[in-house]
């Protein structure tokens, strides 16, 4: 971090800024030009409030120069974080798609689902029992029942299950599910995100609508420094001022997350266009883009769906699209 002088800043406020900064664990290089002065900060900065050392009078401006974040970083881990889940490896090269409906609805509706989004390809079985609604009189999910049935739809099928996880206190709960999902609306909820941190299991964490990828490193920067290396960051849209789709997926947050981070990196095309004709086509994009899987809505009655039916694809659409990005996976 670097912190500009504002001209005729005395030697002695100088040193009282100095000394304020040493106080917080710093070393300070002091250049002195013929125009400006700067002071830089060397060792941890995290914890520097640059919004107060920005609003101290003497400030004419600071930068930082290396990131907040500093496990999820790739600069001090240079080489991508591979997370298994049961016989599946995430953020090896390899390609792994999460399907299943937006909400478990009964064991019948997750087990179908589960055998046909395997036939297709899928590696990883999605299903939501706490559901994360915009209206508190819309279907909140089968909470413990789902998850049961999510079981069962992993022991029958063999697939490794992910799941959302809204409170730290259902932990419990989430005992069998082999992903906990934090959802795009906690992404900053950091109670939960310190507690999941506290657990060994592989966390995917959905970027927030309107967060920023820094942001979305400083949530993951959260778990891991709770002691839980195993973060997955997932792109799912952010809320911009196009109304034609759900969201705007922001495809560019690949090659961004991709160089700042060694975390593995899903994308989200489902809840991004919340429009099922074009989850194919954007799935495609964010597999273009070096996504390391995706995670898509599945539904065998899209129409009769409790919860996103709109962007739930059947499961010949979901066959479909597996079969384009699998193609676009083996060019890369
Ligand atoms: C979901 O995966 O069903 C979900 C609610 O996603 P998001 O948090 O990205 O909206
Ligand atoms: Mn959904």
């Amino acid at each position: 971090m670097i912190a500009i002088l504002k001209k005729g800043t005395t030697e002695n406020e100088i040193k009282e800024l100095t000394s304020w900064f040493e106080e917080q664990g710093v070393r300070c290089h002091l250049s002195k030009g013929d125009y400006q002065t700067i002071i830089g900060l060397i060792g941890d900065t995290s914890h520097i409030d640059t919004e107060l050392v920005e609003s101290l009078d003497m400030i004419e401006s600071v930068r930082r120069i290396s990131e907040p974040f500093k496990k999820a970083n790739r600069k001090f881990h240079p080489d991508n974080t591979v997370i298994k889940v049961g016989n599946v490896t995430i953020g090896d090269g390899s390609f792994n798609v999460m399907a299943g409906p937006c909400s478990i609805e009964s064991e019948t509706q997750i087990i179908e689902i589960a055998k046909a989004v395997k036939a297709a390809g899928a590696t990883i079985l999605r299903g939501g029992a706490f559901k994360p609604r915009t209206s508190p009189y819309a279907f909140q999910g089968l909470h413990e029942e789902g998850i049961k049935y999510l079981i069962e739809a992993k022991e029958e099928t063999g697939l490794p299950v992910i799941t959302e996880i809204m409170d730290a206190r259902h932990l419990p709960l989430f005992e069998d599910v082999d992903i906990l999902q934090v959802g795009a609306r906690n992404m900053q909820n950091f109670e939960l995100l310190k507690a999941l941190g506290e657990t060994d299991k592989p966390v995917l964490l959905k970027r927030g609508l309107s967060s920023t990828l820094t942001e979305l490193l400083m949530s993951a920067e959260y778990i891991m420094a709770s002691g839980n290396p195993n973060v997955i960051l997932c792109e799912r849209g952010i809320r911009t001022f196009e109304t034609a789709t759900r969201n705007t997926l922001d495809v560019s947050a690949v090659p961004v997350l991709r160089e700042l981070s060694h975390l593995p990196i899903i994308v989200d095309p489902s809840h991004a266009t919340g429009v099922a004709r074009y989850v194919k086509p954007m799935a495609m994009c964010g597999t273009a883009a070096g996504a390391d899987g995706l995670e898509i809505e599945v539904h065998t009655n899209p129409k009769a769906a409790l919860s996103d039916g709109a962007q739930s694809l059947t499961p010949a659409e979901f066959e479909d699209l597996m079969q384009a990005v699998a193609k676009i996976h083996a060019a890369l």
